[in-house]
C-alpha cells in the first residue's frame, strides 16, 4: 500500500498532532484584520493517499481562508491553460529571497515577478487564467479550485471584504508589474479576482484532497476527474520545491524535503508526488508567514513516512 494501514497511519497522525500542539510559538496574522480573530489553538491535520484514502485528527472541518495555497492552483490551471514555456517566461521560477509581499523584489529585475508564489507573480498568474473580462477570470478560478478541492468552493466575504478595504500594497504590486507591461489586464481588477481567490474558504479536508491532487499528477483522486495535466502538475511541484514557503524555502526543503506551501490563515500543504498529499490548520505564524505547528507536523510525517524526497534509505 501507498500508505500504511489505517491503524498505523492514525496512531502516526495522533503522534504528529500531539507533538506539534506542544508548540505556542508564533502569531496569528493580523495584518489583514479579520484573519486576527482565529482561534490561536485551532489545529487539524488530514492526509489522503493517491488511492483516495483519507485519515485525519483534530480540528480538520473549521473553515478558514485558503490565502496564498492558493497560488500554487492557480498556477497549476494557468499553466495547464498556456503551457510550461509562456508562464516562465512571464512569471518566472526562481526565488526572490524576500517577503511575499515585497516592492523592493520586482524593482531588482525590471519588474519580473520571478516566481508565482510571492504576491506579484500570483498576481501575474491570476492575470493570465482565461476569461473574457473579471467575472470570467474569476468563475474560471472558483470553478477550477473546486475541481481540485472536489466540491464547490466559496467566498467568505468577510474575509474578502477585510482584505479588499487594506490591501492597498497589493494594489501597489499590480500597478507597478503592470507599468512594467507584465500584466495586460486592468491590474485593479486583476488585484480584486486575487483577493476573491484568497478568500476562497476551505477546511484542512479540502486542502488534504487539493494537495492529493497535485500527488496524483493532476487526478482527483475522490472524485476521478482530471483537474490538470500531468505536466502542469509536475511543474507546479517544482516552484512550490523552490518558493512555496517563502524566503524560508530552503529550511523548509532541507527538513521537510517535499514541495510545500503555505498561507497567512495557518493553512499548509505538503506534496509527496505519486504517493499523499498532506495538510494542516493552525494559525500561529513564523516571522516569513508560515503556520509553526503546521511545519512541525510536517516534518514529522515525512520522516515517519519515509517520503523525503532525496533519502534513499
Ligand atoms: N491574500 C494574502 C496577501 O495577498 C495572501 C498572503 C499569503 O497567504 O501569504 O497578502
Amino acid at each position: 500500500g501507498l500508505l500504511p494501514e489505517g491503524a498505523r497511519i492514525d496512531r502516526m497522525l495522533a503522534e504528529a498532532h500531539a507533538h506539534a500542539a506542544r508548540h505556542h510559538e508564533g502569531r496569528v496574522a493580523d495584518y489583514i484584520p479579520v484573519l486576527a480573530a482565529a482561534d490561536p489553538e485551532a489545529f487539524g491535520l488530514c492526509v489522503v493517499g493517491v488511492d483516495g484514502v483519507r485519515h485525519e485528527v483534530g480540528q480538520t472541518a473549521t473553515r478558514f481562508s485558503i490565502q496564498s495555497i492558493s497560488k500554487a492552483f492557480v498556477y497549476a490551471l494557468v499553466v495547464d491553460h498556456l503551457g510550461h514555456g509562456r508562464v516562465r517566461e512571464v512569471v518566472g521560477v526562481n526565488n526572490t529571497g524576500l517577503a511575499f509581499n515585497s516592492l523592493i523584489a520586482i524593482e531588482l529585475h525590471d519588474g519580473h515577478p520571478r516566481n508565482p508564489m510571492v504576491n506579484a507573480g500570483a498576481i501575474a498568474t491570476t492575470a493570465l487564467m482565461p476569461g473574457a473580462d473579471p467575472d470570467a477570470q474569476w468563475e474560471a478560478v472558483r470553478e477550477g479550485l473546486s475541481r481540485f478541492a472536489g466540491r464547490p468552493l466559496a467566498v467568505d466575504d468577510e474575509v474578502y471584504r477585510s482584505e479588499s478595504e487594506t490591501n492597498q500594497r497589493n494594489r501597489a504590486i499590480g500597478q507597478l508589474v503592470h507599468s512594467y507591461g507584465r500584466i495586460e489586464r486592468r491590474p485593479a481588477d486583476v488585484v480584486d479576482v486575487y483577493t476573491r481567490q484568497c478568500a476562497l474558504s476551505v477546511d484542512t479536508v479540502d486542502l488534504a484532497v487539493m494537495a492529493a491532487t497535485l500527488a496524483d499528477g493532476g487526478v482527483n483522486p475522490v472524485t476521478g476527474e482530471r483537474v490538470v495535466s500531468a505536466e502542469a502538475c509536475r511543474d507546479t511541484l517544482a516552484v512550490l520545491a523552490t518558493s512555496g514557503l517563502y524566503e524560508t524555502s530552503g529550511d523548509w526543503m532541507f527538513e521537510i524535503g517535499l514541495p510545500g506551501k503555505s498561507g497567512v490563515a495557518g493553512g499548509l500543504i505538503t506534496v509527496a508526488p505519486g504517493k499523499v498529499g498532506m495538510a494542516s490548520y493552525a494559525p500561529r505564524l513564523d516571522a516569513a508567514g508560515n503556520s509553526v505547528r503546521g511545519q512541525i507536523a510536517a516534518a514529522y510525517l515525512s520522516r515517519v513516512l519515509g517520503l523525503n524526497i532525496f533519502a534513499s534509505a
